[in-house]
């Protein structure tokens, strides 16, 4: 996926870049933002035609690479990815919202109702059509992700330089305790405290351990986690495993392979 070159074509055009918000906090969109020390250098390399979070313009009809956060929880939202599918030649999802459905997922189980009781009725007329939350990847191919709630913005400058120029990496799949064991901090398993790193997707360092503060699963599900031996390990370690299943719901609600490992 995303194995083509924006800068090699016979213009060396510029690629032009739209930034989308969806159903989210924008905080994602601040994070870029934050990338200061490479801001000036980022806008450089690419013609930023679009970015949702600082213009009230619609967004423009041809665009070579599209950088979407949020999650999709309208029909309205559906067709938009759609429609940048479509026209972009690289689709990148950034933040949990957008690659796992993030908190708006925890609305998905009895949609409905959930809406009912936030709106004492139904949804005001400008929410559009509701549906239940997902993440891009589920509505389209998404080219490339940056993980996490929020973003890091390194990630993201590390991110969009693969884009402009080309890379064979492979998206990390190991769980996060293989990279907090390098670290070497103490595991909060041995102090019966409840960590999701257990499962967690790998790739952030394992930025909370380090603070000192457990993992609560932002980068979503990895692909090797055995949720069945998390639990059996919550068990041995005093953890209720009741409570981590919950945690777990967070960022994975509507993760299909969570509930393919029995939770629901
Ligand atoms: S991933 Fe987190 S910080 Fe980013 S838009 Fe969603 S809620 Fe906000
Ligand atoms: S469970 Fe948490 S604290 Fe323990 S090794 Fe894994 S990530 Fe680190
Ligand atoms: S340690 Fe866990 S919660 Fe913290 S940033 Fe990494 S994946 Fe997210």
């Amino acid at each position: 996926m995303g194995a083509f070159s924006l800068i090699t074509d016979a213009e060396r055009r510029v690629p032009r870049v739209v930034v989308v918000g969806l159903a989210s906090c924008f905080g994602c969109q601040i994070q870029i933002t934050n990338a200061e020390p490479y801001l000036m250098q980022i806008l450089g390399q690419i013609d930023l035609q679009y970015w949702q979070l600082v213009t009230s313009e619609d967004m423009p009809d041809e665009f070579d690479v599209a950088i979407i956060e949020g999650a999709v929880t309208t029909r309205e939202a559906e067709q938009t990815v759609r429609a940048v599918r479509e026209r972009a030649a690289h689709v990148m999802a950034i933040g949990a919202c957008a690659t796992t459905a993030g908190v708006t997922g925890m609305a998905a189980p009895g949609l409905g109702g959930r809406v009912g009781e936030v709106y004492e009725g139904a949804a005001p007329e400008s929410s559009g059509e509701l549906i239940e939350p997902r993440p891009v990847s589920a509505v389209i191919e998404v080219d490339s992700e940056v993980l996490c709630c929020p973003i890091d913005p390194m990630d993201f400058v590390a991110a969009l330089q693969r884009v402009l120029f080309g890379s064979n990496r492979l998206p990390d799949t190991r769980t996060l305790c293989s990279d907090c064991k390098r670290n070497e901090t103490e595991c909060f398993y041995n102090d019966a405290t409840l960590c999701l790193g257990l499962v967690t997707r790998a790739g952030c360092g394992a930025r909370c351990v380090n603070l000192g503060r457990p993992c609560n699963g932002c980068a979503g599900l990895s692909p090797d986690a055995n949720v069945e031996a998390a639990r059996m390990a919550c068990a041995t370690y005093g953890v209720d495993v009741a409570a981590f299943d919950k945690a777990l719901e967070m960022f994975n609600q509507v993760n299909p392979a969570l509930a393919e490992s029995g939770d629901e």
